[in-house]
């Protein structure tokens, strides 16, 4: 990528004018317009991500038709992922930055627009798919601070218009490949879509429609409420650390009277507490969900939004009983090469 010495620029006085789709800039200014994406020219966009489900459904609509390039490693908590002063030079050059929004990346938004060009836009998927009135508050993301639950990708619903704001949006930047980015789209909405009824062929397949959820990270309160789930607890606090004694004594109690078979764990937060809960209940202890971290290694084919959800929906349904004949068929290729960057 672009490493090399960088410095903010601001044009004042506003040398820049954008008129009715045309760029005018004023006589000795001396800016070059490359990379700004104009119709026409050879530079080509650049397209920047933050974590890496929205990465993914990125490169599946875009394929190579713009550089993507997420900021957000993966692994990483991403709830509270501050980022590195490199990200600046990054985000100066996007023409497009795709974010969850719902607050989940304030300090990336932040930095994106101290430093984004003029005409780059920041697009918030997640605040612009979901009404406030449908924002979800809850144990990990109280109404109190604000913040509502912002995961939506693990919910294919919501995915799947995420692809489409990110379709529309860069149809508006490159009409040239319109026709590209909606093929992609559609192709794409066709394997979501696919993974939907997989999904629902095989948690009908839990005994006893005992489709509960006691995890860690509250990551499924949308896609609970979509697929009939019951999010019956979880247990990162707001700011990320260990719940209180009191408060896991209630979950124990829980997780017992309502004869749990499997509590889930992060793969990205490691938990004593889920440990503890397991050991005193009889539950299994699955400690490898993962909200927001691909499976894989970025170019392989599980390392995409598609191979995610299927191992997490795979895993929630074995977990409790189930079999996922479905889920195991699904072919969760990309619909386009995925050249994106993924830190890691
Ligand atoms: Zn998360």
């Amino acid at each position: 990528m672009h490493t090399g010495s960088w410095q903010r620029v601001r044009l004042r006085g506003s040398a820049v004018a954008i008129l009715g789709g045309l760029v005018v800039i004023q006589a000795g200014c001396g800016a070059n317009a490359a990379g700004s994406g104009g119709s026409g020219s050879e530079a080509r966009l650049q397209v920047v991500t933050t974590v890496s489900p929205i990465t993914s459904i990125a490169a599946n609509v875009i394929g190579d038709k713009a550089d993507i390039t997420g900021v957000v490693p993966e692994g990483t908590n991403s709830h509270t992922f501050e980022p590195p002063p490199s990200a600046a030079a990054v985000l100066s050059k996007a023409d497009v930055v795709f974010i969850n929004g719902l607050r989940l990346e304030d300090p990336t938004r932040e930095l994106a627009e101290e430093n984004k060009n003029d005409d780059a836009e920041i697009v918030e998927l997640g605040t612009m798919v979901l009404p406030e009135s449908q924002w979800i508050y809850d144990f990990s993301f109280p109404k109190e601070e604000g913040k509502p639950n912002p995961h939506l990708w693990t919910d294919p619903l919501y995915a799947i218009r995420y692809a489409g704001v990110i379709r529309d949006t860069m149809v508006g930047r490159d009409p040239a490949n319109q026709a590209t980015f909606q093929a992609n789209y559609t192709a794409f909405q066709r394997k979501a879509t696919a993974l939907s009824e997989a999904l629902k062929q095989d948690q009908a397949t839990i005994p006893g429609s005992k489709r509960e959820l006691l995890t860690y990270h509250d990551a499924y309160a949308y896609f609970a409420k979509d697929y009939g789930w019951r999010v019956i607890g979880a247990i990162q606090p707001e700011n990320f650390e260990d719940p209180t004694p009191r408060e896991v004594a209630t979950l124990i109690d829980q997780v017992k009277r309502e004869q749990v078979p499997t509590i889930f764990g992060s793969e990205v937060f490691p938990s004593k507490v889920l440990e503890q809960i397991g050991r005193e209940t009889g539950a299994r202890y699955e400690d490898t969900l993962r909200d927001d971290d691909l499976p894989g290694k970025p170019g392989e084919p599980e390392h995409s939004w598609l191979g995610l959800m299927r191992y997490d929906y795979r895993t929630m349904i074995r977990g409790l009983g189930g079999t996922s004949a479905a889920l195991d068929a699904l072919d969760t290729n990309d619909v386009a090469p995925d050249q994106a960057e993924y830190p890691q």
